[in-house]
């Protein structure tokens, strides 16, 4: 059992070189998740990818700009910063149609300066009959070019070759199943370094800031009752480097690498504070994504209570979060001790619900029956049919409908037997995926 991280190989480059395109395919399936909520859409710019057994973090550094033609030149410099910064390994790509650009070679001048490996990729070489083009592409001091076509998939198996070869000794590109991952989120001075200590005490095994990186998410691995943690740690939020102290956004994405590793997030908001713009952003994501989410709310202990003050708290949490009615609510104090306890024995509870699989004919058995209670939708005459439902997927968990038409489907259906679901079936800390196929 390794506590390393996992390597990190980020994208760069212009606007349109084809960056997503490649992410995608490396992601082997359309990750750009839209979810019914309002104000949660938005494009996925970390994955886990898998070649030949080893597991590594893929980032899009241009999903972190909104996407502009005339994005401005200190904007990709900043992304070509952060990839030096977190990734182990950089993949710059140009657009071997267009040739190369200004911008091209800014990114790479800023590129020539780390010592860590840069794969210059030159994309859209469609046909032979473009190689040429690859060779101009070595004037960017970034050694051999590596040509591929994103679109067609070629070239992409020799490209994910090359990008593991690169991988530095002593990260972990091994998948765990064993240990529940849990992320500590919120915005400094929460407490989340408290609540860690706390969470640790005599039972910490080992502990491992590693040493040398700039990656502010720092593992912590330990067992406890049997039971292996990883606990990814974001308080590093403070200790930014210069380059982008000021732009808030940045701590926003060391949040979300947190998040994407994590199969348990903890949402840390400060009593005496409220939510936060942060929290909000942090929890839209790691909904977003999937993750089971506990809402921690620490300092209890400098709140001056009276019977009114947990509703209080909770209904402030329901509102803000509507879309996250399903994670529970913990009031703590990590300086007072109060109800620490709780903080693992939910994260262990919420993990398994997260992973929970329930078995066809229960399911169905819920669907016939609420189905009976309340009717589907109908439109002009036609009537939504259910002809069964299955469990599809863990982490979190999918429901798969077979029915007769997708125009027939509506939100607040759906809605009815995510309640029915949950009356019967708990998933307590996840959010529950929908999915329809037509059957004719
Ligand atoms: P990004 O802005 O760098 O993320 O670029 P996108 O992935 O959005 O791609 C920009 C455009 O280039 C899209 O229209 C893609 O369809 C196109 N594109 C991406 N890869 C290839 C490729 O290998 N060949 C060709 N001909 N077009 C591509
Ligand atoms: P982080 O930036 O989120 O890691 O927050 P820290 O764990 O460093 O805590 C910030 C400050 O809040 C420190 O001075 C802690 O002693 C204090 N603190 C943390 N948890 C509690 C708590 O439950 N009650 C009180 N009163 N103070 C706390």
């Amino acid at each position: 059992m390794s506590d390393m991280n996992r390597p990190i190989v980020a994208v760069v480059g212009r606007p349109n070189v084809g960056k997503s395109t490649i992410f995608n395919k490396f992601a082997g399936r359309r990750i750009s998740i839209v979810e019914d909520t309002p104000g949660v859409t938005r494009d996925r710019i970390f994955t886990e990818v898998e070649w030949l057994n080893k597991y590594f973090t893929l980032i899009d550094t241009g999903g972190i700009e909104p996407k502009s033609d005339d994005i401005i030149v200190s904007q990709m410099r900043n992304q070509a910063m952060l990839a030096m910064d977190m990734a182990h390994v950089i993949l710059m790509v140009v657009d071997g149609k267009q040739g190369i650009t200004a911008a091209d070679r800014e990114i790479a001048e800023t590129l020539r300066r780390t010592n860590k490996p840069v794969i210059l990729v030159v994309n859209k070489i469609d046909s032979m009959s473009q190689y040429d083009n690859v060779y101009d592409f070595y004037e960017l001091g970034l050694g051999e070019p590596f040509a591929i076509s994103g679109a067609n998939s070629m070239g992409l198996g020799d490209l994910l070759d090359e990008i593991v070869a690169n991988f530095p000794e002593g990260l972990n590109t091994e998948i765990d199943e064993d240990t529940i991952k849990v992320a500590i989120t919120g915005k400094p001075n929460a407490g989340k370094s408290s609540i860690l200590n706390n969470i640790l005490g005599e039972d910490r095994v080992i502990v491992s800031p590693i040493a040398g990186t700039t990656r502010d998410a720092v593992d912590t691995y330990f067992e406890k009752n049997g039971q292996n943690y990883l606990l990814i740690d974001t308080a590093g939020l403070r200790r930014k480097s210069k380059v982008y102290e000021s732009v808030e956004k940045y701590s926003v994405i060391r949040a979300m690498s947190a998040v994407d590793r994590a199969d348990v997030v903890l949402i840390v908001i400060d009593a005496q504070e409220g939510v936060t713009e942060q929290d909000t952003k942090v929890a839209g994501i790691a909904h977003d994504e999937g993750k089971a989410c506990i809402f921690v709310i620490n300092k209890w202990d400098l709140i001056e209570k009276d019977n009114k003050t947990v509703k209080k708290y909770t209904d402030e949490i329901r509102t803000k979060f509507p879309f996250m009615a399903y994670a529970p609510i913990l009031f703590v104090s990590a300086l007072t001790n109060k109800r620490m306890n709780k903080i693992l024995e939910t994260v262990d509870f919420v993990a398994s619900e997260h992973a929970k699989r329930i078995s066809t004919s229960a399911l169905n058995e819920v669907i016939g029956e609420a189905v009976m209670l309340n009717q589907p939708p109908s439109d002009k005459g036609r009537r939504l049919k259910i002809y069964y439902g299955a469990q599809t997927d863990v982490k979190p968990p999918k429901i798969t409908l077979f029915i007769n038409d997708k125009e027939l489907t509506h939100f607040s259906y759906q809605r009815y037997l995510e309640n029915r679901i949950r009356e019967n079936f708990g998933f307590e800390g996840t959010s529950i995926r929908f999915e329809y196929r037509q059957k004719k």
